[in-house]
């Protein structure tokens, strides 16, 4: 597999940008060699600019649930673009979104429209704070929220693999405020309580975790967080930026019962353009300025082609009746087939799945929290992703990533996956 020209614009790219990329994972860090610049994409399929084709994995880190470049989802971008790409007024688009989105989650009665998963939750924090009064929150090591100063401590996913657990310059007064637990571990949770009654303003958490890996949440541990934050006056924020319309067309919510006082989007709801959203009660909700004290504004927020792209893909997610059996279904064929070649070929694995997000973390160990998701062996996972690439398949160049699979993926296409796979444990 040729990547010549990939190597010269990562070569070219390094001098103009840093590190070659706009977000890190991108730069092919931890697993080393050469990021592949894409050209084009159709449904599952990915081309590179030295023309070779990839099955995709990826999904854009989660957006694409129907595949790339869906008809009609394109066909929607280009007919709000001949309007008109901003106008920094409200345009009818932004309630159709609005309706969309809190159709399937009943709880909330208000949205607020942003540009991407980092403002969402950066503003929904900022709200619990604002409404409650309290400065302190908990989050959970492992999972990440964006990168917002308060919510860049033990991050996950981009911050393991470049082997920085926050951040520089993240202020030290900032961080302070931001108490870390154990994911599925309530006594720590409990325990930060405690400590700081009435003083912590809101949780917040991945309802199951992409960003160190694919990681579910224990039975009880989902309703201890509401009734912990209940008893101590915090907000409970749920982070649906990955799992919202992916899990269930309510997200993790819908499919674990989850309770929250807020909710952020991202990811899905824009299509693959940058949209993110963050809702809730209208009592809390009505804390944003115009209204309220918290303020949060946005030049481009409601963007018509942003709107146009997460109308069209909600349309497409309700009109399609067997989307969620048809994700079950062909994550379940990658889980068993990947776990049948690991098992063939000597190598431990541990497969976390939930529905078409999974991870395959290189460890015999069960992985259910940062400690065991870091288990994980790093090279091992190295190897197997060159063994996957140079045989065409586009798997996330790090081992603590969720992989996506689109409706667009046939079983055609997760049998060449499976195969591939087999390839690369064997010489692993
Ligand atoms: C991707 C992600 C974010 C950040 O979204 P961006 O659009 O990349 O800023 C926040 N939370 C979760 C759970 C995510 O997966």
């Amino acid at each position: 597999m040729n990547s010549n020209l990939s190597e010269t614009l990562f070569a070219k790219s390094r001098k103009l940008i840093p590190g070659g990329v706009n977000s890190p994972v991108r730069a092919f860090g931890s697993v080393g060699g050469t990021p592949r610049f894409i050209q084009r994409a159709l449904g599952s399929s990915l081309w590179d600019v030295d023309g070779n084709h990839y099955i995709d994995l990826v999904g854009s880190w989660g957006p694409m649930i129907l595949g790339h470049s869906h008809p009609d989802v394109i066909a929607a971008i280009h007919e709000a673009s001949v309007s008109g790409t901003s106008f920094g007024a409200p345009t009818e688009r932004e309630l159709m979104l609005a309706e969309r989105v809190l159709q399937r989650y009943p709880a909330c009665q208000r949205i607020r429209f942003v540009n991407s998963g980092t403002e969402a939750t950066m503003s929904a924090l900022r709200l619990a704070r604002g409404a409650t009064g309290r400065d302190f929150l908990i989050k959970f090591a492992g999972n990440y929220h964006g990168h917002a100063d308060s919510l860049l401590v033990a991050a996950g996913s981009g911050a393991m693999t470049t082997g920085v657990p926050s951040s520089a310059g993240v202020p030290a007064d900032t961080a302070k405020t931001t108490l870390v637990a154990r994911y599925n571990d309530l006594d720590s949770v409990r325990r930060l309580f405690e400590a700081r009654p009435y003083k912590i303003a809101a949780v917040i958490l991945e309802p199951v975790v992409g960003n160190m890996g694919v990681v579910l949440p224990n039975k009880d541990f989902l309703a201890g967080l509401r009734q912990l934050t209940h008893d101590y006056g915090a907000l409970l924020i749920i982070d649906e930026v990955m799992t919202g319309f992916r899990l269930a067309p309510g997200g993790a919510i819908e499919r674990f019962n989850i309770d929250a006082d807020l909710v952020c989007w991202g990811k899905i709801i824009g299509g693959g353009l940058p949209v993110g959203a963050y809702g809730g009660k209208a009592e809390i909700m009505d804390h944003i300025s115009p209204l309220g004290k918290v303020y949060q504004a946005g030049t481009l927020s409601g963007n018509p082609l942003a709107m146009a792209a997460g109308i069209a893909t909600l349309d497409a997610i309700k009109n399609t009746s067997d989307l969620y059996d048809v994700l079950e279904a062909r994550g379940q064929m990658l889980e068993h087939g990947l776990k049948q070649a690991a098992d063939k070929a000597a190598v431990p694995v541990k497969i976390n799945r939930v529905g078409s997000m999974l991870t395959v973390f290189f460890t015999d160990q069960e992985v259910q929290d940062f400690d065991s998701a870091a288990k994980t062996n790093v090279e091992q996972f190295g190897r197997w992703f060159h063994g996957l690439l140079k045989r065409g398949v586009y798997w996330p160049a790090s081992a603590f990533e969720a992989v996506f699979v689109s409706y667009a993926h046939s079983e055609a296409d997760i049998e060449t996956v499976i195969d591939a796979a087999k390839a690369a444990f064997v010489k692993i």
